[in-house]
């Protein structure tokens, strides 16, 4: 069968990394998250002081983009990339709310999307990748053969993301995530850089009422249908 490019675009916290990820796995394509790296550049800044009370120091951080490295390394249990920062293992760090609060302006600058993008373009020069983000299908892969546009209602996602830092043991608020989804998704779909928006011919999924295992299904049957084609 030949290898394709998969593009799962969506809302922030609607299941798309966990689908993506599974499909991956199941298929044997290389996975990346790309809000990882998105979250991980966040941390930088955080840790390095170029978020303040004004804003970002966006002079700052174009000097020392070039030298913030973000990449994935494969855990050797169980299989999935973890994010790395300057060789720094991340993972846990980049999903905290710390985080999760601040990456959408980040996100929205012009010069970090154009690293990121470029970079992103390079991990799938060979296709049979499957990536997960918000502009992955319009901006990154135009030309993927399998573009899928994820979404669920607000309440939902903030649920599962709740649900999702309590299992790993930080205390959360629902309602703080409900306002931080809402916030991002409002941030992520309005800028003037790549907005969040389905591309005309992305396949949409709602999954507010969907099982993991049921939007699985959903994905390997689509994934089998492009690679046929
Ligand atoms: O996917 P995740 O929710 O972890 O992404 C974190 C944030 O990174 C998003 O809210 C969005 O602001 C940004 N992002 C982006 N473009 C992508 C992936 C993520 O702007 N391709």
């Amino acid at each position: 069968m030949k290898k394709i490019t998969i593009a799962i675009d969506g809302h922030s916290s609607c299941g798309k990394s966990t689908m993506a990820k599974s499909l991956a796995r199941e298929i044997g394509y290389i996975y990346i998250d790309t809000g990882a790296m998105y979250r991980a550049v966040t941390l930088y800044c955080i840790e390095n002081n170029l978020i303040t009370e004004d804003g970002i120091n966006e002079k700052a951080l174009k000097e020392q983009l070039p030298n913030v490295r973000v990449d994935f390394q494969q855990d050797p249990e169980t299989k999935l990339p973890l994010t790395h920062l300057n060789g720094r293992n991340v993972e846990r760090e980049i999903r905290t709310m710390a985080v999760s609060t601040k990456v959408s302006p980040v996100a929205a600058l012009g010069f970090v999307r154009e690293a990121m993008v470029r970079q992103q373009q390079l991990m799938g020069e060979q296709k049979g990748i499957v990536m997960d983000g918000r502009d992955v299908g319009t901006v990154i892969f135009p030309n993927a053969e399998l573009k899928i546009f994820v979404t669920a209602s607000a309440e939902i996602r903030a649920q599962r993301r709740y649900d999702e830092l309590t299992a790993k043991g930080e205390t959360c608020n629902y309602e703080e995530i409900l306002k931080n989804v809402l916030e991002r998704d409002h941030i992520d779909s309005t800028r003037a850089v790549s907005p969040l928006r389905k591309a005309d011919d992305a396949i949409e999924l709602d999954n507010s009422h969907m099982t993991i295992p049921e939007q699985k299904e959903w994905l390997l049957a689509r994934f089998n249908e492009a690679a046929q084609k």
